[in-house]
């Protein structure tokens, strides 16, 4: 709408004249500007990804007894097979969610068997095919507590720079606590609140069996630590100290046994890494101790030195902290 010359006279002559001079960008905030800086280049780095999403598809595989991955290149989403139906951990871009829908059907599973969605966190990539799910299977969605009402008072928040959609927000079923046992079909997940990513981002944890022994999977909640960023906090109406929320659910998950690492995103486990050397060399990568420790050290890591990069931002721009 920038151009004139695509527009008749008469028409221009009735806009007022700041469109043109772009005044409403001059006097935007500066965090504003790096937060629509940010979705530009998100946008444009995703474009491809966004039309064409099989670009970014993997065929789903197991990880360990009743437990697979769904999920892309992007996004993780496990899903969990109990007793009484399926369990979607996150269900990814509401782009892919037709690609979600085939890896469940690839793996011989029913996608209208899946009964519960539960939400990592409040953010557009990860909630994106969850109402289409309930639509049309009856899925129930579920998050915490904290990251529904997130949505409710300011769902501009779930789209995190992603793009300039609008926000699809879930409708949720279930708000769930910290500390609370989700229990389905025989199965038993254990939601621990881990804010920093978002206000209300749970992890999760449960019991699998692999090659006959029992041991614990884990999912951290929200590893993303752009979000921590100031200039982030303060585009999305955050309280500022997301950083040090952030170190503190290090803190409360650090030393969980987690023997099955559950990306978030497929970098925060090497997801894509142990399925190719699962593929060469056969076994189970997925069963790795130290692939949790590693994690929570390097976002510990990334965590500290934003609050410095914070703090030096907010002298800058005489923000009190
Ligand atoms: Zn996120």
């Amino acid at each position: 709408m920038r151009s004139s010359k695509t527009l008749p006279q008469v028409f221009i002559a009735n806009i007022p004249s700041k469109i043109y001079s772009q005044k409403e960008d001059d006097n935007m905030e500066w965090y504003d500007e790096w937060g629509q800086r940010r979705s530009q280049a998100a946008n444009e780095k995703n474009s491809t990804y966004y039309a064409s999403p099989s670009s970014e598809y993997i065929t789903p595989f197991k990880i360990a007894d009743d437990l697979y991955y769904v999920g892309d290149r992007m996004v993780c989403i496990h899903l969990i097979r109990t007793e009484e139906g399926l369990i979607l951990l996150d269900t990814g871009f509401p782009y892919s969610k037709h690609l979600l829908m085939e890896s469940i059907i690839r793996l011989g599973f029913d996608p209208a068997d899946v009964r519960w969605i539960i939400l990592t966190h409040a953010h557009f990539d990860h909630y994106g095919a969850a109402n289409e799910f309930r639509n049309l299977y009856g899925a129930k969605i579920a998050v915490s507590a904290v990251d529904a009402r997130s949505m409710r008072e300011k769902p501009f928040r779930a789209i995190a720079s992603f793009t300039n959609a609008p926000p699809d927000i879930p409708v949720i079923d279930r708000e769930l606590e910290d500390g609370e046992i989700f229990s389905f079909g025989g199965k038993q997940i254990r939601c621990v609140l881990t804010p920093g990513h978002t206000l209300g981002a749970m992890s999760f944890f449960f019991d699998v069996t692999e090659g006959g022994t029992t041991c614990l999977a884990g999912l951290f909640g929200g590893a993303g630590v752009d979000a921590l960023k100031l200039p982030f906090v303060l585009h999305y109406q955050l309280p500022l100290d997301m950083a040090q929320r952030m170190v503190a659910s290090l803190d409360r998950i650090k030393d969980e046994p987690v023997v099955v690492h559950l990306g978030n995103h497929p970098y925060n486990n090497h997801t894509l890494e142990k399925r190719a050397r699962q593929l060469k060399e056969g076994g189970n990568p997925f069963v790795d101790e130290a692939s949790w420790p590693e994690l929570m050290e390097d976002v510990r890591q990334k965590s500290l030195k934003i609050i410095e990069e914070n703090a030096e931002l907010a002298r800058q721009h005489h923000i009190d902290l």
